[in-house]
């Protein structure tokens, strides 16, 4: 077989998940919480199956969904999606963005990624026979930065799409308002277009907002913005996210989308539709992550690893280079088959080789999990 993804293999994330279960290690690798979903959402799902909610639905969503989303975007950014053209449910995030490449980049289109970068983005574009333009996040002191001259650098007359995700995986950093002015001045007078991964937009620290692409009016009307229930509710397994984008876009994503999934489950949308009413669980999220992230960052100031900043998502980057000389894929291996905590090495978010000296952890996890692995990191 002539293999289209010559370069891939498995997942990193599922890679430490196998090591860490194998050596028993804490498992702050992969991206999941460790608790449940609030059990009155379970309820509502139950609910839709038992009141016969179980045959396709509509090929762009349940109605009650798409429109709760778009309440929500206008209630939280001010720009109002129209739930029947511009507003698509998704089987999660990772097939709204694997659709929304294939829907619009063409064979030897230019897309411009940002890395370190969450690991979908790359295969999804050599599927559609594109060609990846990284441009590297800068790290100082002060955290990861975009150098937007450098992206405005890359741009050439084959660039098709722009990439950009925040609140940021891996490195748990967030773009500002000047970011996105930095964008769309990049972006002004050309046909570009741009995915927005926003999966963790209800998850920023320290009183920040989430600068949402849908918040700007000339930047949302060329944009695919994605997002996931599985961040907000604590669901990861159930696979439920969504694409809002202006109906010129939306059109050519449900060409796409009717071929690969056709539908996403009908029971789970019904039962987030009605959850999604009170907006208490979604604005109280910042609160109950930072908690968590306050947590695990006193554990392991003193120890010595260094922490970077951590303005969102659930993950903490920290360098290690005061622990260890080893490449980031061996520490992480190191940290999870000797020390007994998994981590996942930033290198693995790069297209080149790159070593920072950089890991990542995942802090969506009970507190005594916490407190067990900042037990055994803090003693390194
Ligand atoms: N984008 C980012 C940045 C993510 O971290 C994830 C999942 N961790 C996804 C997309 C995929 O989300 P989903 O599980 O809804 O497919
Ligand atoms: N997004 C999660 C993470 O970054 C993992 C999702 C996956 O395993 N594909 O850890």
């Amino acid at each position: 077989l002539r293999t289209k993804l010559p370069a891939v293999g498995t997942t990193v994330f599922t890679r430490m998940s196998a090591l860490a279960a194998e050596h028993k290690a804490v498992n702050l690798g992969q991206g999941f919480p460790d608790f449940g979903c609030d059990p009155k959402l379970q309820e509502m799902v139950g609910e839709a199956m038992r009141a016969g909610h179980n045959q396709y639905p509509m090929m762009s969503g349940v109605p009650a969904l798409r429109e709760a989303i778009a309440a929500k975007i206008d209630a939280l950014y001010g720009h109002s999606y129209d739930a029947a053209a511009e507003i698509t449910v998704t089987a999660g995030a990772t097939q709204a963005v694997m659709t929304a490449i294939l829907c619009c980049v063409h064979a030897g289109d230019e897309v411009i990624v940002i890395e370190p970068a969450y690991d979908c983005y790359l295969p999804a574009i050599e599927l559609a026979g594109g060609v990846a333009v990284p441009v590297a996040m800068q790290v100082g002191a002060d955290g990861y930065s975009v150098p937007w001259n450098q992206v405005a650098a890359a741009v050439t007359p084959r660039t098709r799409l722009v990439v950009i995700n925040s609140p940021h995986n891996p490195t748990g950093s967030i773009l500002r308002e000047a970011d996105l002015h930095a964008l769309a001045d990049i972006v002004r007078g050309t046909d570009m277009l741009i995915l927005s991964d926003e999966v963790y937009e209800h998850v920023v620290f320290d009183g920040g907002r989430h600068e949402s692409v849908s918040r700007h009016p000339d930047l949302a009307a060329r944009a695919f913005v994605v997002s996931s229930f599985g961040k907000t509710y604590h669901v990861t397994g159930w696979k439920v996210g969504y694409v809002a984008a202006p109906a010129p876009l939306t059109s050519e994503f449900r060409k796409v989308h009717q071929y690969n999934v056709f539908t996403v489950n009908t029971p789970m949308q019904h039962g987030i539709a009605g959850y999604m009413h009170d907006p208490e669980p979604y604005l109280g999220l910042p609160a109950f992550y930072q908690r968590k992230r306050d947590l695990f960052r006193d554990g392991l100031e003193g120890s010595r690893f260094t922490l970077l900043p951590a303005d969102g998502t659930y993950f903490q980057c920290v360098r290690y280079d005061a622990i260890s000389p080893l490449p980031e894929a061996q520490f992480a291996e190191w940290l999870t088959t000797e020390i007994k905590v998994a981590a996942i090495p930033v290198s693995a978010f790069y297209s080149k080789p790159t070593e920072s000296g950089i890991v990542r952890f995942c802090f969506a996890k009970k507190d005594e999990t916490l407190a067990l692995a900042v037990d055994r990191l803090a003693r390194l």
